[in-house]
């Protein structure tokens, strides 16, 4: 466990993907600790943070669920069980939680969208033993309740960070913000359009940006990577970044139709293995909508599958 200035304090675990590594926080408060984001619930999650827990000079009494990714609700359950607090959650981030790790039917239904924009069977084939495979390190919270942007939870004001996820949550206090996966350095969060999410998720996180700026935290804490001394100029140089991006995306088109997993090689490179792939498909697709959405992109759908091609 690491404590920073504040009194906040990090527990880090790690994880068996991409990072390596998840934070959650713990913030002090006058009627106990709370706790933000639960690691993954790999098989020892409960002895691992009971451990943790054992650390600490008083109790945890409120805990903070970001974002529904396996890697921050993952041990949800374990800890409201270890310390009888109450978890909070998003309201749409909860709803897609269930979606995603609690109905038998999602790896089918996110087979077929991806096949809808044009992702070939070899890429999406393992996505139905990998719906299962995750399943046993996610142990949410069904009971959860919402929490909401402008709240106050314990003395820190939740901000909705929409675009990670759509249901993404932050805590700022003093010019602190528990950023969870809105704020990374030197990642980048990924932003995709996955079935069932907002329209506009690109949209969606170029705003938080901007609210992050004009909130002018002085510092951030991350869901994985180094504390953030400069929040504001990270937010700038993520705005950056998309526009970057937005414009490659916006060259690679024509007036050729293309599938947004066509599109993504010219965005991402040839040379991803499926799992990648399928990041990168999303990644491109909310490039894509956003497009659209400036009019600098057209889309169409004909006979279940969904095509891009120049504005002009
Ligand atoms: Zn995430």
């Amino acid at each position: 466990m690491d404590e920073f200035a504040g009194g906040v304090r990090r527990v880090t675990t790690p994880l068996p993907m991409r990072p390596g590594h998840v934070h959650s926080y713990l913030l002090p408060g006058d009627d106990g600790w709370t706790l933000v984001d639960t690691g993954i619930g790999a098989p020892d999650a409960r002895e691992r943070w009971a451990a943790e827990l054992a650390e600490l000079d008083g109790p945890v009494t409120a805990i903070l669920v970001t974002h529904f990714h396996p890697d921050h609700v993952g041990a949800a359950a374990d800890l409201a069980e270890l310390t009888g607090a109450p978890v909070y959650q998003d309201e749409l981030d909860l709803q897609q939680c269930r979606l995603v790790w609690g109905s038998d039917d999602w790896p089918e239904r996110l087979t077929d969208w991806f096949q809808r924009h044009g992702v070939p069977g070899d890429v999406t084939d393992e996505l139905i033993g990998q719906g299962t495979y995750y399943r046993p390190f996610i142990r949410y919270q069904d009971t959860a309740a919402p929490i909401r942007p402008g709240d106050d939870l314990r003395g820190w004001t939740v901000v909705a960070a929409p675009g990670h996820a759509d249901g993404q949550l932050c805590l700022l206090r003093d010019g602190v913000l528990v950023a969870a996966d809105h704020l990374l350095d030197p990642i980048t969060p990924t932003v995709g359009l996955w079935p069932e999410s907002r329209p506009d998720p690109l949209g969606d996180y170029l705003t938080a940006l901007q609210q992050t700026i004009e909130l002018a935290p002085t510092r951030a804490f991350p869901g994985h990577g180094e504390l953030i001394e400069n929040p504001v100029a990270r937010a700038h140089a993520l705005i950056a970044h998309h526009a970057e991006r937005l414009d490659v995306t916006e060259a690679a088109l024509g007036e050729q139709p293309q599938s947004g997993y066509a599109v993504s090689f010219p965005l991402s490179g040839a040379d991803l293995k499926p799992g990648a792939r399928r990041f990168a498909v999303a990644e491109t697709l909310s490039h894509l909508e956003r497009l659209v959405l400036e009019g600098r992109a057209r889309r169409h759908e004909d006979s279940g599958s969904v095509s891009y091609t120049a504005a002009q």
